[in-house]
């Protein structure tokens, strides 16, 4: 049975109650974020130890490549697995020796858990500590959980970036103190944030992940972290338990989150603040620009979240506080109190907030807002597109580049294009 639980938001914040939602959900696996995390971490290679449909998703959501040796690959399950009658280890041994063998260049290779897998217990932290000692120390071999079960696409993120935090090198007391940031970036937007830092004055700075797993940054006391996505709470659990301590900041979107982003590593650093309004003015005025455009287009249009990726509430900031959009329903899969204070905080006071989902009641409310735009999954948007509703996958933003100062007009772009299209369509 589904229940529909409005509970009153416990912090204070400026929003209005949260509407809490359990019942039938649309949304992919965590196996999904192998598409984007394989293309960051150049030397790892990902064996997703799934059936066939695990098999399917991966090769439709990140195409079959046919000149290039893929960094991703699925052990098959078969019903003799399934069903108990083969040794699962034995052949998983199998797969990994012939892979390691046939891929010398294979640094990093992570075991990705699946339904199939966690259903059949497969127990994969054991295979991947066997597995690792057998191939140290040329290769590491982590393994994280990718399923669909209670889980939504970008926790695959979550997960992988978590199993990476134990292997990072150890700081003290003594080390120079440093800089995380987490989330894997496209290249070019890490080299923007990387620059950025840099003109600031703030140095040993470093990313989780690194292009490289073999760069994996160190970790110690005097470790600070900033939250480049907002789907990462086991990585952020894991690293303060190793005692690095996240800054608490806006995420950096738009020109407002960028800029509260980069003032809580300045204040951190104890940066000037004249020097950091200087710096940052040209690159404030750059995305104020990129985004005028778009604004006229989209000040006073109504927008709907589906809960998807779990970027939907700074999205919903950023569009509310720069574009002028009206937020009629703002869904996420999970609401991170701690890491969402600030963001919700400047949400109108009146907004519906959402969290989880019983899609069919949430699709009544989308009918009935008859929002210009609805973010929402792939299996959503062509029922709505067909009921002449306007959507955006809420995929394609985590796949763009979407972050930064530089971003900003992009960003708003991808929210304007729908509109657009309908505009032309109805002319
Ligand atoms: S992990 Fe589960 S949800 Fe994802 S493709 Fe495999 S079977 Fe489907």
């Amino acid at each position: 049975m589904n229940a529909q639980l409005p509970i009153a938001a416990s912090n204070g914040s400026d929003c209005a109650p949260v509407l809490k939602e359990r019942g039938q959900r649309e949304v992919f696996c965590g196996l999904t974020g192998i598409i984007w995390l394989h293309r960051k971490m150049q030397d790892a290679f990902f064996l997703v130890v799934g059936s066939r449909t695990c098999a399917h998703l991966l090769q439709s959501a990140a195409g079959v490549m046919i000149f290039a040796e893929p960094r991703f690959a699925t052990a098959i399950m078969e019903e003799r697995d399934l069903a108990g009658l083969a040794d699962a280890n034995e052949e998983l041994d199998r797969i990994v020796d012939q892979l390691l063998a046939r891929r010398p260049e294979i640094k990093s290779l992570f075991l990705v858990g699946s339904c199939p897998s966690e259903v059949i217990k497969l127990d994969l932290a054991k295979a991947a500590q066997r597995l690792g000692a057998k191939h140290a120390p040329e290769v590491r071999i982590l393994n994280y959980s990718g399923s669909g079960i209670e889980t939504t696409f970008t926790e695959g993120e979550d997960a992988c970036l978590a199993s990476l935090v134990p292997e990072m090198p150890a700081l003290t007391d003594d080390d120079v103190a440093n800089l995380i940031i987490v989330g894997s970036l496209p290249d070019i937007v890490e080299d923007q944030f990387m620059r950025l830092f840099a003109e600031l004055g703030i140095g040993n700075v470093a990313s989780l992940p690194e292009r490289a797993v073999s760069d994996l940054p160190g970790i110690g006391p005097n470790t600070r972290f900033l939250l480049a996505q907002p789907f990462l709470g086991d990585t952020a659990q894991a690293l303060k338990e190793r005692g690095a301590q996240r800054l608490d900041a806006l995420f950096p979107f738009g020109v407002e989150g960028t800029t509260a982003w980069l003032q809580a590593a300045a204040t951190e650093y104890g940066i000037d603040e004249t020097h950091f309004a200087e710096t940052l003015r040209p690159y404030q005025a750059r995305a104020e620009k990129a985004m005028a455009h778009q604004r006229a287009r989209l000040a006073g249009k109504s927008i709907f979240f589906m809960p998807d990726s779990q970027l939907e509430i700074p999205l919903a900031r950023f569009l509310s506080r720069e574009l002028g959009m009206v937020l009629t329903e703002v869904g996420t899969p999970y609401l991170h109190r701690s890491h969402m204070d600030r963001e919700l905080a400047l949400l109108p006071a009146d907004v519906q907030i959402s969290e989880g989902q019983d899609v069919d009641l949430q699709l009544d409310r989308v009918r009935s807002a008859q929002p210009d735009l609805t973010v929402c999954g792939l299996g959503l948007a062509n029922p709505l597109e067909s009921e002449g509703l306007s959507t955006k996958w809420a995929i394609e933003l985590v796949f763009s580049p979407i972050h930064g100062f530089d971003q900003a007009g992009d960003l708003a772009e991808l929210f304007a294009r729908p509109l657009r299209r309908r505009d032309v369509l109805r002319v």
